[in-house]
């Protein structure tokens, strides 16, 4: 459950409780997949609550809706403020904050009339030790570019990623791994993607993938650590030849990949450059300071 009867929400203008928050059944978000998100995460630091990242999301949430042509006016600066209150409201430190824009009534194929803002929030504490994962390869691709703003964070791309998703689980497998319209591997269906060889990094370029904000700061990392990393396009083979890999996103953080169509990664994680980066990030969100063991790095 996300909510309780005690649950506060930002909706359209006032901070209601969710249990009594409701919409209209003719939105064209509902009907046609036509709005917009963000999934953020709130972390308890040493001098209370910090949003990892806010402006990088908020900034993407306008972004999204302008692509997307929803009208939506709020600034960076008010979105951050107002889930700080929704924080604050329902006495939230470690949390998962989900803006969503959605639109008016309308059955119509034109772009969206009026929007309505909702930030939810829930606790959220686990992502680091989340499990290893096993993947399959899908047999579904990515949102074609040429089809989709695939840069956006829109409802509807999510449609592929529950199709992506259940496949994966109904094999027996924990997650998917999606190619592109190339046949290139592009990202799971709700994480982008690493992989580690030869103590280098890399990772799909953009044009094809959610290019995440996770993504961008595991960049950042590498650059910090002097970790060679490439943003190129590569096959499922190429990946089956890495030493380790990775998943990263907003909500799990930075999680383990052991295995990819059954065939497990070489190195133990624990050896890998990928350890060292995953607690690497744990201490930026956190913000204290990474101290790289001499024998990892
Ligand atoms: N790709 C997809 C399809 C996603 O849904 C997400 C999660 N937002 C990501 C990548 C990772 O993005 P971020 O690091 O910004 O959460």
């Amino acid at each position: 459950m996300y909510y309780n009867e005690n649950t506060v929400i930002y909706f359209n203008g006032a901070f209601v409780k969710a249990a009594a928050a409701s919409t209209d059944l003719y939105s064209q978000s509902l009907h046609y997949g036509y709005a917009v998100f963000e999934g953020i995460r709130s972390y308890r630091v040493d001098n209370g609550t910090k949003i990892f990242k806010a402006a990088a999301h908020f900034d993407r949430l306008r972004h999204s809706a302008s692509v997307m042509k929803i009208p939506f006016t709020y600034t960076t600066a008010q979105l951050t403020e107002l889930s700080y209150e929704v924080l604050k409201q329902n006495n939230f430190t470690d949390a998962y904050l989900r803006p969503l824009v959605f639109c008016s009534p309308n059955m119509g194929l034109s772009k969206g009339k009026a929007s309505y803002l909702a930030i939810q929030a829930w606790e959220w504490t686990n992502g680091y030790l989340a499990n290893k994962m096993r993947l399959m390869t899908s047999s579904y691709q990515r949102p074609n570019p040429g089809a989709f703003h695939i840069e956006a964070k829109v409802s509807g791309h999510y449609v592929n990623s529950i199709l992506a998703c259940q496949e994966a689980k109904d094999n027996g497998f924990d997650e998917a791994l999606l190619l592109d319209a190339n046949g290139f591997v592009a990202e799971g269906p709700g994480a982008n993607i690493f992989f580690e060889k030869e103590n280098v990094l890399y990772t799909p370029a953009k044009g094809n993938i959610l290019p995440g904000i996770t993504r961008a700061t595991v960049i950042e990392i590498c650059n910090g650590l002097n970790i060679p990393v490439e943003e190129k396009y590569f096959t499922v083979a190429d990946m089956k030849e890495a030493d380790a890999a990775f998943y990263c996103g907003t909500a799990a953080e930075i999680v383990e990949i052991a295995s990819l169509d059954n065939v497990p990664f070489k190195l133990n994680w624990e050896d890998s450059l990928c350890a060292v980066i995953q607690k690497a990030y744990r201490c930026k969100v956190l913000e204290q300071q990474f101290k790289p063991s001499l024998e990892t790095a």
